[in-house]
């Protein structure tokens, strides 16, 4: 069985492989000449994950899973949340894409907060047989006060997972990935395909 992975990132769809064995061939955005931009303007992390799910079914006519990931700090009201990505863009110096400029203001922002409670969350949305599902993974921890480490990417070497004592930044990635929240949201993904594939539907 075939089923779209709507991303364009090596590391995400090579993972999701990984987790799945052969029960499913799962390819990615070129694979199948997707090579416009698709919209993510949803307000929440599952508006977005299925925005960009629905697209693939209606403009390629495919089954499609896809996923977004938020940061959600808790001083902040849950921001960056569903604009992690492009924190510093939208409300800081306006870097794109730009690990170390969100960073800095989310640190900035935080300077100051006792509360430094955080957590990532990971949505998958999947479109299978014209039906939605949705699946989440959520690792809680806390913001640091600088960064430690060199693992990684993004926000992970100011964000240390609950009770682990180190920050993403300073795991290994098969540790991370064990208590990650995509590593979560994969799995539970993954387990509910392997179903589908068991019962052949
Ligand atoms: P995406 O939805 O997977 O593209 O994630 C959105 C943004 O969240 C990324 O651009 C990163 O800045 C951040 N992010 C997602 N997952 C992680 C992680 O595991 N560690 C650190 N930052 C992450």
């Amino acid at each position: 069985m075939k089923l779209v992975f709507a991303t364009n990132n090596a590391h995400k769809l090579q993972e999701v492989r990984q987790i799945l064995g052969d029960s499913f061939e799962v390819v990615g955005l070129r694979d199948i000449g997707c090579t416009e931009d698709i919209p993510e303007t949803a307000e929440t992390l599952e508006g977005n994950a299925l925005q960009k799910a629905r697209y693939v079914r209606e403009h390629y006519g495919l089954d499609c899973f896809a996923d977004d990931t938020g940061l959600e700090v808790r001083a902040l009201d849950g921001a960056p949340g569903v604009h992690t990505a492009r924190y510093a863009e939208l409300f800081g110096t306006g870097e794109t894409h730009d690990s170390n400029a969100n960073m800095n203001l989310l640190l900035h922002n935080l300077e100051n907060k006792s509360d430094r409670h955080a957590r990532f969350r990971t949505v998958f949305a999947l479109l299978y047989h014209g039906e939605e599902h949705l699946f989440e993974g959520i690792v809680e921890g806390e913001i640091l006060h600088e960064r430690h480490g060199s693992e990684g990417f993004g926000y992970d070497p100011v964000f240390e997972p609950e009770g682990r004592g180190i920050s993403f930044a300073e795991m290994t990635a098969e540790d991370k990935n064990a208590i990650s929240h995509r590593g979560r949201a994969t799995r539970k993904l993954v387990e509910f395909l392997k179903t589908l594939h068991a019962t052949n539907r």
